[in-house]
């Protein structure tokens, strides 16, 4: 009989869990690590850029028996950018996340806590003389598997050791759930607002509504602020769209990776351990801060390399498949970072279809 292959992977959410599901069919012994209760709610929108995209989620659902319509809540047919109203040239759908997370593990079967690839302990040492002494010690949590998966987000647990490198590019969030009373087909639609390029950084400002369904609205914002300032702006962005009617069901902060792929740590071999990363640990998101879709599908193509491949060949070609197949996300934030005018307006457009004109007025308040 062969030695059973270990593997551990660090965070259930999106990329986590396909990962979970698709190497599970094999016989392997595997390790899923969460400290979180909560699954998936942070974000519940995922939008498709083009019509391959949504084949590509379509069909990888479909190999763990899953079908994306059982998840979609709402598809947003209308989007206000700024004041204005919008046809999107894109498939935006508002989808039930942690419904879709849970499908994949149930929480059950989650190891209820964060992995730390070192621990660092302290030990109680009594020396010669009697006296106490507190030693500390690291140990690492990592020794017994032959293959550790970072499905970690925005945490990025086995990213960049400098920590001032690792969060640099990062944009911070904000975000509400909020309860409306009121509503009305006005509100039926997908709202950004308060674009802002930030000069020098790769990700866009905004803020947004996503209808949820039954009088449940996400709100959020994304900017490099403070969480202080953040939670101001969106409080006062509230009362401004929805009046004083309305209750606030929960509200979070969080972060979104902005570093490029090229400079995350995708994967390598570490003597006869294989060691990847999958979805927005390794910094699949775009400048808007998307990054569902690539999650999803980074997972996909890491599980099925390793069932077929011995590890390091694995490994080896989905380093190749991810630098080529998501390039464009780094070009994109490259651009957003330096301030390419015309590179921003392409995007604004292919977005939300954002006109130029409207596009030039963002960047110009941008600079101001
Ligand atoms: C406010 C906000 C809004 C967003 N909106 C959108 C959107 O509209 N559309 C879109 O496509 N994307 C959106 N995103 C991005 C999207 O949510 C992520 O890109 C996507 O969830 C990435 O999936 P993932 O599985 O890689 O990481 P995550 O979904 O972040 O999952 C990582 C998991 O790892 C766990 N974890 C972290 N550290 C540890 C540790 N040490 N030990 C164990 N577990 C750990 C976390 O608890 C988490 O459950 C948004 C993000 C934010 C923050």
């Amino acid at each position: 009989m062969g030695v059973i292959m270990q593997v551990s992977i660090i965070g259930a959410g999106l990329a986590g869990s396909i990962v979970y599901r698709l190497l599970s069919k094999q016989d392997y012994h595997i390790d899923i690590y969460d400290h979180l209760l909560v699954r998936g709610c942070k974000s519940m929108n995922f939008i498709f850029s083009n019509k391959n995209e949504l084949l590509i989620t379509k069909k990888i659902l479909k190999t763990v028996n899953l079908d994306i319509n059982d998840y979609i809540i709402n598809e947003v047919k209308d989007i206000n950018v700024g004041g204005d109203d919008y046809y999107p040239n894109k498939k935006f759908y508002v989808i039930n996340k942690s419904k879709l997370i849970e499908d994949l593990v149930p929480r059950t079967m989650i190891t209820n806590r964060e992995f730390n690839p070192i621990i660092k302990r302290y030990m109680t040492k009594v020396s010669s003389n009697g006296t106490l002494a507190r030693e500390f010690v690291e140990e690492t949590e990592t020794k017994f598997y032959d293959l550790i998966i970072d499905a970690s987000g925005n945490a990025k647990v086995l990213q960049l050791e400098d920590v001032n490198a690792k969060y640099k590019n990062d944009i911070r969030t904000c975000q509400f759930l909020i309860y409306y009373n009121n509503s009305s087909e006005d509100f039926n639609k997908l709202f950004i607002d308060e674009i802002k390029i930030h000069k020098g950084k790769p990700m866009i400002g905004h803020t947004w509504i996503v209808p949820v369904g039954d009088g449940l609205y996400h709100v959020g914002c994304a900017y490099y602020k403070n969480d202080h300032e953040l939670w101001e702006f969106l409080n006062k962005y509230v009362k401004k769209m929805f009046g004083n009617d309305y209750t606030k069901v929960c509200e979070c902060y969080s972060r979104i990776n902005g570093n490029l792929i090229s400079e995350s740590f995708i994967g390598r071999m570490h003597g006869k351990r294989g060691i990847a990363g999958v979805g927005e640990s390794i910094g699949l998101t775009t400048p808007l801060g998307h990054g569902n879709i690539y999650a999803i599908h980074s997972a996909y193509v890491l599980s099925k390399l390793i069932i077929h491949y011995e590890l390091n060949k694995a490994i080896l070609k989905y380093k190749k498949y991810v630098v080529k197949k998501f390039r464009k996300l780094d070009e994109d934030k490259k651009s957003v970072k330096s301030f390419n005018l015309l590179r921003i307006k392409k995007l604004l457009k292919e977005y939300y279809n954002i006109p130029t004109y409207e596009s030039i007025k963002i960047m110009v308040k941008s600079l101001c």
